[in-house]
């Protein structure tokens, strides 16, 4: 069998011989594990499309064990997210994020669209870092963790019903554990929770449905974007079962 599919390369793991294995989040199949016969080796044709954030059109022979990269070839390499710490940090914690986010072979045009969007995004601001037009990336990936609720299924409830006892009184506080607003009663006694003003019930509201290019030209108050990142990052952590993020080590190192 035979698959060809565009493919962001979201993880490269080196083997003890001149291969790489390949994670691509494809358009066709979702997730796949591929290997890159010699692609270690610079003198490959496959070398150039075997990176991190490499957008490209990929054919693969599905018949073995394991589905092996016949050839490639770049749509977009997005080496430019490697130009400055800042970006690398951010393109390593979103490809990481949809790795630990994402089932094999579970086909999300919506998701795969998503991420290759902010690849380019990340790639292109990438000159623009240090200047009054650099993107703001906090709220990029503010953006991607909001719409990742979404996609995986575990939207918050953001009515006026607590998400714990139904209730319709004092419904204020954000809690990841229940899964959305709950109310003053629940609060402190069920579930513990973050109180949250209609400012940012709103602000997630746009985040969510508004196309993230369009995202990217608003300007939002960074106390928002700081308060709103701790707490969906949390959320889709608890969400999705995930432990530990690594990159989130560089990009504390790095000073977001
Ligand atoms: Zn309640």
């Amino acid at each position: 069998m035979y698959l060809e599919t565009d493919a962001l390369v979201i993880k490269t793991t080196k083997t003890l011989n001149n291969d790489l294995f390949l994670t691509l989040y494809s358009r066709k199949a979702g997730k796949i594990e591929v290997v890159a016969n010699g692609a270690k080796s610079s003198k490959s044709q496959l070398s150039a499309s075997s990176k991190p954030f490499v957008y490209g059109h990929f054919s693969l022979n599905t018949h073995n064990k394991v589905t092996k990269v016949i050839s490639s070839e770049i749509i977009d390499s997005h080496y430019r997210i490697a130009d400055h710490l800042e970006t690398l940090a951010y393109g390593n914690y979103f490809i990481e994020l949809c790795n630990l986010v994402t089932m094999p072979n579970m086909i999300d045009v919506q998701h795969f669209q998503l991420i290759v969007e902010i690849m380019t995004l990340l790639s292109n601001s990438s000159k623009s870092v240090g200047t009054d037009q650099q993107l703001d990336y906090e709220l990029l990936k503010l953006s991607y963790l909001i719409k990742l609720s979404v996609i995986t299924g575990h939207q918050a409830n953001l009515q006026y019903v607590c998400t714990s006892c139904s209730g319709q009184e004092n419904v204020l506080y954000f809690s990841t554990q229940a899964g959305g607003l709950i109310c003053k009663n629940c609060e402190g006694t069920l579930y513990k929770g973050v109180k949250l003003n209609e400012t940012y019930l709103k602000l997630i509201h746009y985040l969510t449905i508004k196309d993230i290019r369009v995202i990217m030209k608003t300007k939002i108050h960074e106390n928002y974007v700081i308060q709103l990142n701790k707490i969906y990052e949390d959320y889709i952590m608890f969400h999705n079962n995930i432990t530990e993020i690594r990159s989130k080590s560089f990009l504390k190192s790095i000073g977001e």
